[in-house]
């Protein structure tokens, strides 16, 4: 399927339209699997208090995956869950034979330190790719690691538009360990040349007029303007800010200025319906694959 539309001189990229097809693929494979007489892969998602935006991303997780033909397991936990009960939640869930996945939800309430809580996560069940071994192993160019999903989607973007990448120029806008420096490590092993930029660059529209490729996520909603983007460059907009408009509803924005990069940019995504649904399949296909991995080993 052609996933790429006309967006005013860019090609829009429909990572909706792209993620609704890789899903319905891990369905396919999910059912092949059971046919072979394995369980169902399991995914197992923590919410940690009643912040309402990640209630909503934990439920919209939940039902794509029942949608790829798999099992959910929600568990939501009071925002004064001590880090002493959530630790043995997530032991008991390295346990359990029926979960192939766990995802803590992020941010976490302050009494719980995140980085020992995702290091807690066995690495064969860590679908998220945010300890220190997945993260070490995709530093390293092993591919036995689980890759973090939004990177992931975004490369799977990129790849629709340049099935080779080497020798292109990439910027990552954005140096997280969620997505600019797992992103990195992506383009890296990708052949291109890397740049990555932060808050602390201080020639950044020069470094993206030489960009091929951009990838940006920063949360600062419009931050890349027309004028700063090479003709024909490919450009990857992971941010997500949510702002008022004048009628007094909001909508979500990106970190590009999309009515000025359209008539400049090759390809875009676009937001919403670009990099965020590639996420959420990206875990799904991540914990897809950390059930066959499992298998594999066992059969
Ligand atoms: P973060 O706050 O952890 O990191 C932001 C990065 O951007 C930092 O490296 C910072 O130095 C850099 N930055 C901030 N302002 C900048 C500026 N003016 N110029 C250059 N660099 C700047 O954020 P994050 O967790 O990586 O998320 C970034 C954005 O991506 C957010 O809007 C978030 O909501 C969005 N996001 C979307 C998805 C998705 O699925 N679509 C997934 C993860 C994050």
């Amino acid at each position: 399927m052609d996933n790429h539309n006309e967006a005013n001189g860019a090609k829009l990229i429909d990572g909706k339209a792209m993620a609704k097809g890789l899903t319905e693929e891990i369905r396919q494979e999910v059912d092949l699997l059971i046919k072979e007489g394995h369980p169902l892969p399991g995914l197992a998602v923590v919410l940690v208090g009643n912040d309402p935006a990640s209630e909503v991303y934990v439920k919209n997780k939940a039902i794509q995956t029942h949608h790829a033909g798999m099992r959910s397991f929600m568990h939501m936990l009071p925002q004064s869950t001590s880090q002493k009960e959530l630790l043995t939640l997530i032991e008991d869930l390295n346990k359990n034979p029926q979960i192939h996945g766990i995802l803590i939800q992020l941010p976490l309430p302050e009494q719980i330190d995140p980085v020992l809580v995702t290091n807690a996560i066995d690495p064969a069940k860590d679908v998220d790719g945010l300890g220190e071994v997945n993260t070490g192993r995709l530093a390293l160019g092993m591919t036995n690691g689980i890759v973090p999903c939004t990177p992931l989607g975004c490369l799977k973007l990129l790849q629709s538009v340049h099935p080779d990448m080497t020798g292109m120029n990439a910027l990552i806008i954005g140096s997280s360990n969620l997505v600019g420096r797992p992103m990195a490590q992506l383009l890296l092993k990708e052949n291109c040349t890397v740049t990555i930029a932060h808050i602390h660059t201080t020639n950044l529209p020069e470094l993206a007029r030489q960009a091929d490729i951009i990838v940006v996520a920063t949360g600062k909603a419009g931050l890349v303007r027309g004028d700063w983007v090479k003709p024909g460059a490919t450009i990857i907009d992971v941010g997500i800010t949510r702002v008022m408009q004048e009628n007094g509803r909001s909508r979500l924005v990106g970190d590009v200025n999309f009515d000025e990069v359209k008539h400049v940019a090759g390809h875009i995504t676009p937001v919403p319906g670009g990099v965020g649904p590639m996420t959420i399949t990206c875990l799904l296909h991540n914990t897809f694959q950390a059930a066959k991995r499992l298998y594999e080993k066992q059969d």
